[in-house]
């Protein structure tokens, strides 16, 4: 019997490049690599791929930060940062170069161009080729090198790609690539294979814009000795018209969806759904997706926006959070909205309204839309609309309602038996009551129920509201 392969846990990571905000298309590869993680009792790493240090900046890679906190993808242990660890990306090259996986090449610029030239002029590929490749040591000169890593000349490389199949590259594609610059400083290639195995990845999840770059990372673990991850390149996020997805299609930043006021639990679920899909479950919870996510239920073809989708899914989702995280994702969409903050009288008026707005609300705009009954204060101003219902005639009922509600019991049963007794009075039904009621209460023709408005109010502030529109 052949011994089983050591068990090695689930480690997954996201690994962006900050670009001074987190790309919709990086939380969904984040997720990705969230849910697979979690859910098999593995761990899901962040490493910011700061090598480019003119974009690198502190302010982009807190915009990461944020906006993988804003989605809830707690990642395990520190923030791994690429530039740190540059002295060991150097020292792989140095191992390859010791085990002879790789070579000094001490083509200048001018030489590679040369070859070009050369090559193109007879019709040959332009890859360069070193010369250095095969040379003796011996005769190598005191002067500047690179370190290339001796790609395999024929033959094919086959990527097995959980995603895309086994993906067929010919190896004449594959150039010796520099793992170490001229001035030491390691290529992003190189690094981003050390950094993988150094933090013991097992699963690279990423977009498949990196397909080919799979195909060269391949060559610095076999150079190594190291254990190749498995591999899921996934397509990208295209727009709604079907097309890669750039600035014209809007929100491409997930602080953009922060500030249109869905709850990240939303983007959860709406993004998870975007190119991945577990039967025709649409929504659906964290642990939920935890448990059913799979390499095998992504798809192969780009998924597109959808934001009627995400619109519908948030409002599920709003309907089924408790009182606590609605006020905290309120609470953050306001600030992410540049919007004013809540009063600590606000936010208790709001939860107490929770139950009865959350039911219909797709943002937490058009929740606070609902809510506004509780968040404004007196003078109610009623706007054009609702000030049409207030004529002399409905004016006069909400004054004959006024001692009705001084005296009922503040329940709803009561509160609609005394409505209902006015508007009787006036051989009217219980509906005619309704619109100035609601301008009253809300300045607004669209609200909750007049009795739900008035229970969440209180008695005396209803009358007062009510004494303010009929004076
Ligand atoms: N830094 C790359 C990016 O932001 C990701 C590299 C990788 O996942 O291997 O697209």
């Amino acid at each position: 019997m052949l011994p089983s392969a050591p068990h090695r846990p689930v480690v997954t990571r996201i690994a962006p490049s900050p670009t001074g905000f987190m790309h919709i298309g990086t939380a969904r590869t984040a997720l990705f690599n969230w849910l697979y993680a979690r859910g098999r009792d593995g761990r899901f790493l962040l490493r910011i791929e700061d090598t480019d240090a003119a974009r690198s900046t502190p302010k982009a890679t807190a915009a990461i930060l944020e906006g993988m906190k804003w989605m809830g993808l707690e990642w395990d242990g520190d923030v791994i940062s690429q530039s740190a660890n540059a002295a060991r990306h150097a020292e792989v090259a140095r191992l390859m170069l010791a085990n002879g996986t790789a070579y000094k090449c001490f083509s200048t610029q001018d030489d590679i161009a040369a070859y070009r030239e050369a090559a193109q002029a007879e019709g040959r590929s332009t890859l360069f080729r070193s010369p250095w490749r095969d040379a003796d040591p011996a005769s190598h000169p005191d002067g500047p090198y690179v370190i290339r890593v001796k790609a395999p000349i024929d033959g094919v490389t086959v990527i097995h790609d959980r995603v895309q199949g086994d993906v067929t590259i010919r190896n004449e594609q594959l150039d010796d690539m520099i793992c170490l610059r001229s001035d030491a400083t390691p290529t992003y290639m190189l690094a981003v294979v050390v950094d993988d195995h150094d933090m013991g990845v097992t699963h690279v999840i990423r977009g498949d814009d990196h397909l080919n770059n799979a195909a060269r990372q391949m060559i610095v673990y076999h150079a190594m000795g190291w254990d190749v991850p498995v591999w899921a390149h996934i397509p990208l996020i295209h727009g709604e018209d079907g097309k890669k997805l750039s600035k014209r299609h809007g929100a491409l930043g997930v602080h953009e969806y922060q500030a249109m006021g869905y709850p990240a639990a939303a983007m959860r679920n709406y993004l998870a759904r975007l190119g991945w899909s577990h039967g025709n479950d649409e929504f659906f919870t964290d642990a939920e997706a935890q448990n059913w996510f799979d390499l095998d239920g992504i798809g192969k073809a780009p998924a597109r926006l959808d934001f009627k989708k995400l619109a519908h899914l948030s409002g599920r989702h709003i309907a089924t959070m408790d009182d606590a995280a609605l006020l905290d994702g309120v609470l953050g969409y306001l600030a992410a909205a540049s919007l004013p903050p809540l009063t600590a009288a606000q936010q208790t008026a709001l939860t107490s309204a929770f139950d009865i707005v959350k039911g219909g609300a797709k943002s937490f705009p058009d929740l606070l839309e609902k809510a506004r009954f509780c968040l404004i204060a007196r003078p109610v101003q009623p706007d054009e609309k609702a000030a049409k219902s207030l004529d002399t005639v409905s004016r006069g009922m909400l004054a004959q309602l006024t001692p009705h509600l001084q005296t009922a019991s503040w329940d709803r049963d009561n509160l609609e038996a005394a409505a209902a007794r006015v508007a009787e009075s006036h051989g009217m039904g219980l509906g005619k009551l309704a619109a100035p009621l609601r301008a009253a209460l809300a300045g607004r023709t669209a609200t909750p129920s007049v009795f739900d408005m008035m229970l969440i109010l209180g008695r005396d502030e209803t009358l007062l509201r009510l004494q303010d529109t009929c004076e």
